[in-house]
């Protein structure tokens, strides 16, 4: 295995950092008054104000003008296809320099790689329907969502209840989707309803993939889910009432959507473990500057072996977590066997940036739980990150299962 980064990696990270200390942090801080606090930032329903919704739009179009938004995409599609090693190294640089989430830059210079922009469930759209949303989507325009889970079904998505029945030439969608990442400012969403409740209750499938316009009749995005303390967010639960979705509009094969819910697992797995080790290193960098600057008993805190036991547990965490990122992005590459790989890497790097963040916290003292210094962001956004994308334990029961039907290859 070559550990080099491979130069289109290095040159794509370089310039995605140069494009956001030159356009998107002047940016930030022109408009500090309207992002600077969630109070400003959301409104009484918990949505991003239209104003903070059209600077993130102006974003998305000047990165994909600039060939970042895009350089995941598949070829095919118009992107620049760069590769899984390439993906992990920017994601990392971007995380390290930028720190948890800020709103004009995560999921807006760079889109998630599965679940928006040029997602390769694109690929599965008819020409004919692909060619309708694509420059939209492509140009940073236009966005969308994922709509899987749902009230009673999460980990277990063959207990989606949503239905979706042919009438003519179209299909009739009702049910509620909830969770869904993007849902109350996307322009489409990826929705996934049961189009074959036999197959579907023997667990054979029976569900199918549509590509829904968000502002057809009977799509609403009902209400926002805010988690762990913020007072607004992007996760929303929609309703779907009587919603008529044209035939051409499947995504893939009729009652095989399953099938492409599972289609990015890796590339999106492996992109948020990359997030994760990009985030511990900055966290680390904060308490390793903090521990040179903070006195305490005549001394700078980082003389302590108590903290710096902490500094040296943290480098040896995310150095551990980074060589799997590396190894699991090498294996995909390659095409190579790697879905207990990919949960290892997952359930890994989450748990990872969970001590990482927690005990740079620790090395704060009072100040790691101001969010002043954005710590205790990073601490929050870690402990949501064990639970999307396969919690920590569907992580584990897909290695275990691996294991026991004979994948001990480590
Ligand atoms: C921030 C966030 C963003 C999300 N974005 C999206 C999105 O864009 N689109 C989308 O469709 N969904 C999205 N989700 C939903 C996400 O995929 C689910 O929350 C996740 O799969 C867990 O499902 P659940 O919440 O229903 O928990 P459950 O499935 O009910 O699980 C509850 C607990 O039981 C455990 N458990 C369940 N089954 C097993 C088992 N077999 N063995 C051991 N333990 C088990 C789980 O690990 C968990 O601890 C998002 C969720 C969050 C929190």
């Amino acid at each position: 295995m070559d550990f080099e980064v491979p130069e289109e990696a290095r040159h794509a990270a370089e310039g995605l950092i140069q494009f956001i200390d030159r356009y998107v942090v002047p940016l930030e801080e022109k408009h500090d008054d309207l992002l600077g606090t969630e109070r400003a930032r959301y409104d009484e329903t918990g949505r991003l104000r239209p104003e903070v919704l059209e600077l993130r739009r102006q974003v998305r179009v000047e990165s994909a003008r600039a060939g970042f938004y895009t350089m995941f995409g598949d070829p095919g599609l118009g992107g620049h296809g760069l590769s899984e090693t390439s993906l992990v190294h920017v994601q990392e640089e971007l995380t390290r320099h930028c720190g948890p989430h800020r709103p004009l830059i995560h999921e807006n210079v760079i889109p998630s790689v599965f679940t928006n922009g040029l997602s390769p469930l694109l690929l599965h759209l008819r020409p004919e329907v692909r060619g309708k949303y694509l420059d939209g989507i492509a140009s940073g325009e236009k966005t969308f969502c994922f709509g899987l889970s749902e009230p009673d079904a999460g980990s277990d998505v063959q207990r989606i209840r949503t239905k979706a029945v042919r009438d003519g030439d179209a299909w009739v969608v009702n049910g509620t989707k909830q969770w869904i990442s993007n849902a109350p400012y996307a322009d489409y969403c990826v929705l996934f309803a049961v189009t074959d409740p036999e197959a579907n209750r023997a667990r054979r499938g029976g569900i199918t993939a549509f590509f829904v316009d968000t502002s057809w009749p009977g799509f609403e995005c009902s209400s926002v889910i805010s988690i762990l303390g913020h007072s607004g967010s992007n996760i929303g639960i929609v309703t779907l009432d009587e919603l008529r979705i044209p035939d051409d509009h499947i995504v893939g094969t009729l009652h095989d959507g399953l099938a492409l819910a599972l289609l990015g697992i890796s590339r999106g797995r492996l992109s948020m473990s990359a997030l994760c080790v990009g985030t511990a290193r900055w966290a680390l960098g904060r308490a390793v500057e903090y521990a040179n600057q903070r006195q305490t008993f005549d001394r700078p805190i980082g003389q302590h072996q108590a903290v710096q036991m902490m500094l040296a547990e943290m480098a040896m965490d995310i150095y551990s977590a980074k060589a799997t990122v590396a190894r699991t992005a090498w294996l995909v590459e390659r095409g190579q066997k790697s879905v207990k790989e990919t949960s290892i890497t997952k359930a890994l790097c989450t748990e990872m940036l969970g001590r990482v963040t927690d005990m740079a916290m620790q090395v704060h003292g009072g100040m790691g739980l101001t969010n002043e210094l954005r710590i205790e962001e990073a601490w929050r956004h870690a402990r949501a990150l064990r639970i999307p994308d396969g919690t920590a334990e569907i992580q584990r029961r897909t290695i275990a299962l691996r294991l026991l039907r004979g994948d001990t290859d480590l």
